[in-house]
């Protein structure tokens, strides 16, 4: 176990600083029990790339990176088991290694199984990555061992917990036999993309819809399954396109100073970037999750109910697209679908659902950013939930509004962590509880 002290964690970005006394790096299962049975006040961080400020604000912090091993597979059940400070693309090329996949991945690979799980990260046209959890272990505020099975109710309320259940040790996952995607792409107009969401839905096996703000189009992206030796017409586009994110960085330099030169940044964009169309093939690994991140960015993403979205996607255009307001959106607004689910704090409670990302590609000015403020006010309007990791002011009394079984989570947490251990000041005031932070 490696101890440092009294020093300042920094997330990812740079938008978030804590002060601590102490911060762990484990390898161990025992390590952690023992620190989190002596601390007081406690987080675990994986690789910091929340938003929100929930990975860190306590005395004692524990870096999980390095609990980071594959324990076991087994052949029969296609399941692997981890340690929770694995990360997603390490997680990945094993089960790959097998024949097998997760089917339903997020855009980011270098992020923990135990941040993703603890904040319902989710790709499309599938489930929350948590949904794919057969048994996990966590360890509780008294520092004792919980094992979790797939079958006990109690999974609902752990699977998606942002930490203040207890600390994620092991997980295993159910994985499913690898498939190879068909997926093509281009530009639609949004009067053609909009009213054949749910036909898609049924006739793909991957949907994903990249929305241009201010400029009238999405980029819709399309899998299929497909015998993976099957040839197909390759087109990737010109390598040109590799620089989307640098021109972006470069077009949106100033736009926190004047807000409208987003609206030309990004039909400047889509003519360089998104008005081509390609065609590939690959696992879904392989074929659409981003390997590397060139810039910083900040984000919020709101979720809503397949039925109520075209209501809400109408109206926000329509507030965006109002000179008179400051909330202009940079390129892409992320459009993407999940299948409901029983978890207790998941977007997909009950409901399948339609996910929309928001980036400020300035992090340092993401506090000004008006659009996260737009955003917010319409989607909680419509009952709509915010990303747990992601940026959004709605606390206690919002929340309750928004989630069933909100009331249920905070005694449960109450009953399991009693002196508030596992809160830090924001998730204090997220659940409206008064604590010493
Ligand atoms: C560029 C980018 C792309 C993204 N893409 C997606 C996406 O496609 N879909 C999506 O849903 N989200 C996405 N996210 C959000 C991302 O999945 C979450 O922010 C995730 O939590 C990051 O993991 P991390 O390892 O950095 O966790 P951290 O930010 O370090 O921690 C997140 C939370 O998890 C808790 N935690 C960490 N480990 C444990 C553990 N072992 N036990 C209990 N709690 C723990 C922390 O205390 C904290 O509350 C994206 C974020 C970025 C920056």
């Amino acid at each position: 176990m490696n101890q440092n002290n009294n020093g300042t964690w920094v997330s990812w970005n740079e938008n978030l600083t804590h002060n601590y006394k102490t911060l762990y790096k484990i390898s161990s299962e025992k390590e952690l029990q023992d620190i989190v049975r002596n601390s007081e006040k406690i987080r675990v961080f994986g690789n910091k790339q929340s938003s929100s400020d929930i990975a860190s604000g306590a005395a004692t912090l524990i870096d999980i990176k390095s609990y980071n091993q594959v324990l076991s597979y087994s052949d029969s059940e296609k399941t692997i088991t981890v340690q929770s400070g694995i990360i997603l693309g390490d997680l990945i090329e094993a089960i790959e290694a097998k024949g097998w996949c997760i089917p339903c991945l997020p855009d980011i690979n270098t992020i923990t199984i135990g941040g993703a799980l603890a904040t319902g990260t989710h790709g499309t046209s599938g489930k929350l990555l948590s949904e794919y959890i057969k048994n996990c272990s966590y360890i509780l505020a008294d520092g004792s061992i919980k094992e979790i099975s797939a079958k006990d109710q109690l999974m609902d309320a752990f699977k998606v917990s942002l930490g203040v259940l207890g600390v994620l040790s092991t997980v295993t996952f159910q994985c499913e036999s690898i498939y190879t995607l068909h997926i093509k792409e281009g530009p639609e107009n949004d009067k053609e993309w909009l009213p054949k969401i749910k036909e898609r839905l049924k006739k793909h096996d991957f949907l994903r819809i990249l929305w241009l703000p201010h400029t009238n189009k999405g980029y819709v992206i399309t899998g299929d399954k497909i015998n993976p030796e099957l040839k197909i017409k390759e087109e990737l586009g010109s390598p040109f396109l590799r620089h989307r994110r640098k021109a972006s960085k470069i077009l949106y330099k100033y736009t926190h100073i004047f807000p409208w030169f987003t609206a030309i940044a990004n039909k400047l964009l889509y003519k360089g970037f998104f008005s081509g169309t390609k065609e590939h093939k690959g696992s879904l690994y392989q074929a659409t999750v981003t390997k590397s991140r060139g810039s910083t960015l900040e984000l919020a993403e709101w979720t809503i109910g397949l039925e109520e979205f075209p209501k809400v996607f109408e109206e926000l255009k329509t507030v965006i697209n109002k000179w008179s307001n400051k909330s202009f959106i940079h390129i892409p607004m992320d459009i993407r679908f999940v299948y409901k689910d029983n978890s207790w704090l998941s977007y997909a409670y009950k409901k399948d659902t339609v996910t929309m990302g928001c980036v400020s590609r300035n992090a340092a000015s993401a506090d000004s950013y008006e659009a996260f403020k737009s955003i917010e006010k319409i989607f909680l309007k419509h009952g709509g939930k915010p990303h747990w990791a992601k940026r959004f002011k709605a606390k206690d009394s919002e929340l309750s509004n928004v989630y069933e079984k909100w009331d249920d989570f905070k005694l449960l947490r109450k009953k399991l962590d009693p002196t508030n251990k596992f809160l830090n000041p924001y998730l204090t005031e997220l659940f409206n509880e008064k604590t010493n932070n």
